[in-house]
């Protein structure tokens, strides 16, 4: 493993209850990078991003950018700049998705500087400036997405982890939600991992990939070099 890293998991162990679901998994993400976790459903890619976030009992090594990240602290975790856009997007229904945007700044004190957030978010998301005081629960599911991701963003995330946002989005909605994704990556240089079953499109976006098979890391590499492999994407991930 690299000195360097910017997330070291090293030997990760997680689960719930006695029930384990993660048996030693191990990899690390460069700064700046788009990371994609890949592999079949209950692989333990969910379980994953909730120890990352401080969720659930781990053991193991976790580490940002060289400090350990807090065990079973999510808001600590939060407060080193990792952000978590859960599976099910968790936004507020009701309240309108300005307000949702601003919930993401509700520890920030610098007002200027969220309006001004905000207003970022907008650039990247133009379909929630109009939609801005419509009801998060009245949108469509690829907008509702686009709040989860711009709420994460609010907190200024150094890394941010989604769950499985292609989830019931159509192919064209999920593309250009990528699109923007990797336009967030490259200006604002945020680390992403991204948790997918769609690993066709997750690994056009991605640079790199690891995929997960009942709790352990079964396949590492570039994106480019899996996606260019077909007997390795048939095998491990029934691309065609
Ligand atoms: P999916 O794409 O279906 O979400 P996944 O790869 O994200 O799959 P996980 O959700 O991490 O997989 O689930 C891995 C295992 O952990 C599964 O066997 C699941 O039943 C179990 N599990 C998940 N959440 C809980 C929980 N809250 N309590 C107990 N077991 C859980």
């Amino acid at each position: 493993m690299s000195a360097h890293a910017f997330l070291t998991v090293e030997d990760l162990h997680a689960g719930y209850g006695a029930g384990k679901v993660l048996h030693g998994i191990g990899f690390d993400v460069a700064e700046g990078e788009i990371c994609a976790v890949l592999g079949p459903n209950g692989a333990g890619k969910t379980t994953l991003l909730r120890a990352l976030c401080g969720m659930i009992r781990t053991e193991g090594v976790l580490r940002l950018d060289g400090v350990a990240l807090p065990r079973r602290r999510p808001e600590s975790v939060a407060r080193m700049g990792v952000a978590h856009v859960p599976e099910g997007r968790g936004t507020f229904a009701p309240l309108s998705v300005a307000e949702n945007l601003r919930l993401g700044a509700y520890t920030r004190r610098d007002r200027a500087a969220v309006a001004e957030d905000i207003e970022r978010v907008y650039d990247y998301f133009p379909v929630l400036r109009e939609r801005r005081a419509q009801a998060a629960g009245s949108l469509s599911g690829g907008e509702q997405q686009m709040v989860a991701i711009g709420r994460a963003l609010m907190s200024r995330p150094r890394l941010i982890l989604l769950d499985e946002p292609s989830l019931g989005l159509a192919p064209l909605v999920t593309r250009e939600l990528f699109q923007i994704v990797r336009a967030v990556n490259e200006r604002e240089r945020t680390t992403v991992i991204l948790v997918e079953q769609n690993a066709h499109l997750t690994l056009e976006f991605a640079h790199r990939a690891h995929v997960l098979e009942t709790g352990r890391v079964v396949l590492s590499g570039a994106a480019a070099d899996i996606r260019a492999d077909a007997q390795v994407a048939r095998a491990y991930l029934g691309i065609e």
